[in-house]
């Protein structure tokens, strides 16, 4: 008979992820990255190629700190706004910059979370998945860390990806990143409260929220 250490250790790890797009920023990604740290969470950082390109060492930074780094985009372009030809460039040369600090991305999430059919085929050619969110923060509005906790955490479970960003990204509405970080603590506490991890995407036991194609 398996003692309750096996059983335990048996069933599959109930896990929420933490995510970051728009990175890697000089000013606000080694606040996050000292944040989460501090919180002993390992998170998900959808960076942008041309700003990898600018910020290598920082990118590298957050995968020496045990992170794991995913596709964003090489310039933060809508889908829709792109040919396909122009998202294949874009995507090629993101995956370029990434591969500059040996990173070869599995997932990838759009700017915006926006996807075309186009995303999909460009998607299967270079053997990435489209991912989403399954909770937005709303970091990008400025709003106060109680007020997104207060809407978060009734929204965390199993599987779940939080969305936030560590960079100000186009038609962000706050002057910094701040309250993203001044959130981290008091949302890793509540996620572990309800007997949630904190894992990467990739390393989570369930797929993470699969993206929806508008018709
Ligand atoms: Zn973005």
């Amino acid at each position: 008979m398996a003692t309750t250490e096996e059983r335990a250790q048996a069933q599959p790890r109930c896990a929420v992820s933490f995510t970051f797009d728009d990175g890697p920023d000089e000013r606000w990604t080694p606040r996050v990255l000292e944040q989460l740290a501090r919180c002993e969470v390992t998170a998900t950082f959808f960076m942008v190629g041309e700003r990898v390109r600018a910020h290598p060492d920082l990118a590298r930074t957050v995968l020496a700190a045990g992170h794991e780094i995913q596709l964003h985009c090489d310039r933060h372009i809508r889908h829709t706004a792109l040919t396909e030809a122009e998202l294949q460039l874009d995507t090629e040369m993101a995956l370029d910059a990434l591969a500059t600090v040996d990173v070869r991305p599995q997932l990838w999430r759009a700017p915006w979370g926006i996807c075309t059919d186009a995303s999909v085929r460009v998607a299967t050619q270079v053997g990435l998945q489209l991912v989403s969110w399954s909770i937005d923060t709303h970091d990008w509005r400025g709003d106060h860390p109680q007020h997104m906790l207060a809407d978060a955490q009734g929204q965390l479970a199993d599987g779940g990806a939080v969305l936030m960003h560590d960079a100000i990204g186009p038609g962000a509405r706050r002057a910094g990143c701040q309250n993203t970080v001044a959130l981290l603590p008091a949302l890793a506490a509540a996620a572990r409260a309800d007997g949630l991890a904190l894992a990467p995407m990739q390393h989570q036991a369930i797929s993470p929220a699969a993206i929806e194609v508008p018709a």
